[in-house]
């Protein structure tokens, strides 16, 4: 049965909705109903005999036809979760997880977590022996293969999104090849929006031996089959700006007001690119909808990124009273992973968030880029789900044809590789430059992973993992450098304010962005800073939110992110179950930040940067590397400028920006890494 929301409608009176998505034309359909009419419905018999009958099955179907919340219901009605095994979907987004897990528990009618559960790194929401269809990041089941190496607890793997090339997919399709060949009955299903199907089946199959035919008596053939959902789509026109916009912010804005003016009903989506712009875009629309008058705007603005409430969340799916239009202004997770029903008008900027990695400098990048061609397309495909719909591009025809890329790079060949080396390490593949890539990464940046890793004191001579330093930084989901500093912290004393670093670092921002001034958010954080620099800083905060008994006024009066604050002390306590599993027991140092920062160091030893002595003021820049780097406006210690200082993240906007940033004497360097810095000792002979 459909679920009720409770909307509050334009003249302050109630109004009953179904949760479900009305489908124009059909009303308010029965789950059931509207299962059965999604394209893949038709195509049922033929996957599941398909699966059946091979190996590796490739599921190539447009965005919205039913793919991820359809395909593992029916495995698990053919059977395929019994004798407790599961059927497993990945995906490369948490949002996405968490999104289809329960909008499939929805469907069929179980209490999410036990028939149908989610795994997403530090929320579990499974019951051993009841679950049987398990959507997961592709992170986590390459984690799960730590354990259960052939992950013997599913009987079928959908690797979901593959068109996404994210870098644990990337890995994950090279592992699960591998497993395959020792569990011949493990069945894949690798399914996409658009994919050039082709090649991944070549890659499916056996390198040396290129099988042309199916082998015979009951064993599954190796020749991966191909199955193409048609998509239901509507024509969507196309439209660009004569000029380039000098800045996409403001031409979204102005692009959905005009919509908003002009355009008959229907919800638009826009493509931003991270919760910065996002944010700055859902205020400034909202200012103006104020400004017109609440009555005659009628329009209600949604942010759509990870990190967004429950509440939020199923904002975005439930649909508009009569008369009102919905934005969602999304990342690129609305491009493929989730389907709104109800767009109509799709504004597109050209851009995405994504990594970029340089080998030479070592620096991992996220950066605001221009999307592909194929980007622009299904993103586009977005406004012609219900009815003919319209695109607006925020960039001009020339620039489309002539300059956007038509495809995007794998993310493999664009990441810093240290955490994808150390899991292939804990698994036993030593010959990382050998491994059977779908794209193969850089030499150089598989170098300079192992030298990292080497450096870090988690890998020997011999490029193997150390006992039992390396073994327990693979274990500990985590970036290896804050792997790195949280074994060190034990050893100095401060694990248990380490700890809680790890777990605000883990988070995108504790700050409450889009309230108040900047004036008020410098002064609220002004409280809590400490000249030793922000991971101290925010060791004040957590300090402040466990004394206010985790109070939600304490946060708003210090615009602290009450729902940030709260997923701070779930992964603190998820990391302090993980020190115990690792036989480590949590230390306090009360207070003394010279000991927390070495253990900072010990990790981040190679972030170490210098103020340049001469010249313009605040530069700074590497000691490895020499990069020009600059401390970040949101730290505290932007304008203090402390000679020495180690880094947590770089952000690369007009300047690379360090995010995150301690103060440091330059004798600890040498002290966590000799083998990595020296201090220069004077030249007789030059004297
Ligand atoms: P695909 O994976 O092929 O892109 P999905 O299985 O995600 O397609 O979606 C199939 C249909 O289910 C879509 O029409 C979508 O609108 C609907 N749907 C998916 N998730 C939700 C949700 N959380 N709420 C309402 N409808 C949803
Ligand atoms: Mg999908």
């Amino acid at each position: 049965k459909p679920r009720p929301v409770i909307l509050d409608d334009e003249e302050g009176g109630v109004l009953f909705f179904s949760a479900a998505p009305s489908i124009s034309g059909y009303g308010y359909a029965s789950l059931e109903g509207q299962r059965q009419r999604l394209p893949v419905f038709k195509h049922r018999t033929a996957i599941l005999y398909l699966v059946e009958s091979h190996a590796t099955t490739i599921i190539v179907g447009e965005t919205g036809s039913g793919k991820t919340t359809q395909i593992p219901q029916y495995l698990k009605e053919a059977g395929w979760a019994e004798g407790g095994r599961m059927v497993a979907c990945t995906q490369p987004r948490r949002l996405a997880v968490q999104s289809v897990a329960t909008r499939v528990a929805e469907e069929m009618g179980v209490k999410l977590g036990k028939e149908v559960g989610y795994t997403i790194r530090f929320e579990d929401i499974t019951t051993p022996g009841v679950t049987m269809i398990k959507f997961l990041t592709d992170g986590v089941l390459l984690r799960e293969m730590m354990n259960d190496p052939l992950l013997t607890k599913y009987s079928v793997i959908m690797v979901d999104e593959a068109h996404e090339r994210s870098l644990s997919t990337d890995m994950l399709l090279g592992l699960l090849k591998k497993i395959q060949r020792r569990r011949p009955e493990l069945r894949l299903i690798i399914s996409s929006a658009t994919i050039e199907a082709k090649s991944m089946s070549n890659y499916f199959l056996p390198r040396k031996k290129r099988q042309e035919q199916a082998s015979e008596n009951g064993t599954p053939s190796t020749q991966p089959a191909i199955l193409s959902v048609e998509g239901q789509g509507f024509v969507v026109e196309i439209s660009y700006l004569e000029e380039p916009a000098p800045d996409y912010l403001q031409a979204a804005v102005s692009t959905v007001l005009s919509i908003h003016d002009q355009e008959p009903m229907g919800d638009i989506l826009v493509f931003l690119t991270g919760q910065d712009d996002i944010d700055a875009a859902v205020q400034l629309l909202t200012e103006n909808a104020q400004k017109r008058g609440k009555h005659s705007s009628g329009m209600l603005v949604i942010p759509l990124y990870s990190g967004l409430s429950r509440a939020d969340q199923d904002l975005v799916f439930s649909p508009m009273p009569k008369g009102k239009r919905k934005v969602v202004i999304s990342t690129n997770i609305a491009e493929t992973s989730l389907t709104l029903e109800g767009v109509v008008y799709v504004v597109d900027s050209g851009f995405s968030k994504q990594r970029f990695y340089n080998p030479i400098t070592n620096i991992e990048n996220l950066v605001v880029a221009p999307i592909s061609k194929a980007s622009a397309k299904q993103r586009a495909g977005r406004a012609g789900r219900v009815r003919p719909g319209k695109c607006f591009r925020l960039y001009t025809e020339e620039y489309f044809v002539k300059e956007m890329p038509a495809e995007g790079i794998p993310e493999m060949q664009r990441s810093n590789l240290v955490s994808s080396v150390i899991q292939l390490k804990a698994l036993g593949i030593d010959n990382i430059l050998g491994f059977d890539w779908l794209a193969s990464p850089s030499p150089e940046s598989m170098i300079r992973a192992l030298e990292v890793l080497y450096s870090l004191g988690v890998l020997d001579e011999d490029a193997k993992l150390t006992s039992p330093t390396g073994f327990q930084v693979a274990e500990i989901p985590l970036d290896p450098m804050i792997s790195k500093m949280i074994l060190s912290s034990n050893e100095l004393g401060c694990s248990e304010e380490i700890i809680t670093i790890a777990a605000i670092l883990s988070i995108q921002s504790i700050w409450v962005s889009g309230r108040g001034s900047q004036k008020e958010l410098d002064e609220a954080r002004l409280r809590f800073s400490v000249a030793e620099g922000d991971h101290i800083t925010y060791l004040n905060v957590y300090q402040g939110f466990l004394r206010s008994g985790k109070s939600t006024q304490w946060c708003h009066k210090n615009f602290i992110n009450y729902q940030a604050m709260k997923k701070v002390a779930e992964i603190r306590e998820q990391l302090r179950k993980l020190m115990k599993q690792l036989g480590i027991n949590l230390k306090s140092c009360d207070k003394d930040t010279q000991v927390i920062r070495k253990a900072i160091i010990a990790g981040f030893f190679a972030h170490a940067c210098r103020l340049e002595p001469f010249g313009q003021s605040g530069v700074y820049k590497t000691i490895r590397g020499s990069q020009e780097v600059y401390i970040h406006p949101s730290s505290v210690l932007f304008r203090v400028n402390p000679k020495w200082v180690v880094y947590h993240s770089l952000v690369l906007t007009e300047k690379h920006y360090m995010r995150n940033v301690i103060a440091i004497d330059p004798s600890w360097l040498t002290e966590a890494a000799p083998h990595f810095y020296q201090l220069q000792k004077p030249n007789p002979a030059m004297f």
